[in-house]
């Protein structure tokens, strides 16, 4: 663990573009549930209307049941508010400097990483605070949804309004998914993935292409995923101490 974590600090201190994947384990210290400690609260993984959290929250639902899917949104929004970044955040926020530039992609739609000052963050499934229209350009970032309607409406133009996130069965924006692809064309000196199951190929499939081209990856996680066995480094513990012990490895 120490010589893995002075030697992961060494790399940091050279790389000039890092990139970190980041999934809901690195909210889990801002009191945030994983997507599988929020499904875990429902019995059986069913929702209380009877329908898996995967289908209310999906392109389907919002189009023919707008108010249920905005009841799950809701609570999604619930999870988030009031909470703030925690030390994983800080740390990849602090790493950016003059000679080191941070990527962070993340799966996560919470914000928290712009909260704590990282400046160039790749949302790949959006984010629920902003406020989109279904039928025109109207769009707001709402900091909590406490006063909204159960089913909120555009005030230009009547339509249904949405959440800015990737619904289950939607596409990734494009504009993100260029801008990612485009930073990944120009390479990285390091790659992170920190507390996701990465499950998705968008989110694999820039970890395997470092691996073939001999770029050091680390996984920050406490459990074995699917790309642990790509790892040239692996740290089970939670990730907010774990980047910090890196951190101060790159500086000492
Ligand atoms: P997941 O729930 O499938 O996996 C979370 C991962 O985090 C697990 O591998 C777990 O071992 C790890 N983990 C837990 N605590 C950790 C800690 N302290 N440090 C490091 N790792 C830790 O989540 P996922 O793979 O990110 O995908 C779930 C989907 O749900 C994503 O699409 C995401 O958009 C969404 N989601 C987002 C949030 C959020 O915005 N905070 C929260 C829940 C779910
Ligand atoms: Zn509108």
């Amino acid at each position: 663990m120490t010589s893995h974590c002075a030697k992961v600090g060494e790399l940091l201190k050279i790389a000039r573009r890092v990139l970190f994947i980041t999934g809901a384990g690195v909210s889990a210290e801002s009191q945030i549930p994983t997507f599988r400690g929020a499904t875990a609260a429902f019995a059986n993984g069913m929702t209380e209307d009877g329908l898996p959290f995967e289908e209310v929250l999906s392109a389907e639902t919002f189009l023919n049941n707008p108010k249920l899917a905005w009841k799950y949104l809701s609570l999604l929004e619930l999870s988030i508010r009031g909470k703030v970044p925690n030390q994983a955040h800080q740390v990849m926020a602090e790493l950016q400097n003059q000679r080191r530039s941070i990527y962070v992609a993340t799966q996560n739609i919470d914000e928290l990483h712009q909260r704590a000052g990282s400046r160039n963050v790749l949302e790949l499934h959006g984010n629920l605070r902003r406020i989109i229209c279904t039928s025109c350009s109207y769009h707001v970032h709402l900091e909590t949804f406490a006063s909204i309607a159960k089913l909120p409406r555009c005030p230009q133009c009547d339509a249904v309004l949405r959440p800015d996130v990737v619904l289950y069965g939607e596409s990734l924006p494009p504009n993100v998914l260029d801008a990612f692809e485009r930073e990944q064309r120009q390479g990285f000196d390091l790659v992170f993935s920190v507390g996701t199951t990465s499950l998705f190929f968008y989110v694999i499939e820039p970890v395997v292409a470092a691996a073939r081209r001999g770029v050091p990856v680390v996984e920050i996680n406490p459990e074995q995923t699917p790309i642990s066995d790509l790892a040239d480094f692996r740290f089970s513990d939670p990730a907010g101490q774990t980047l910090q012990r890196l951190a101060q490895a790159a500086i000492g």
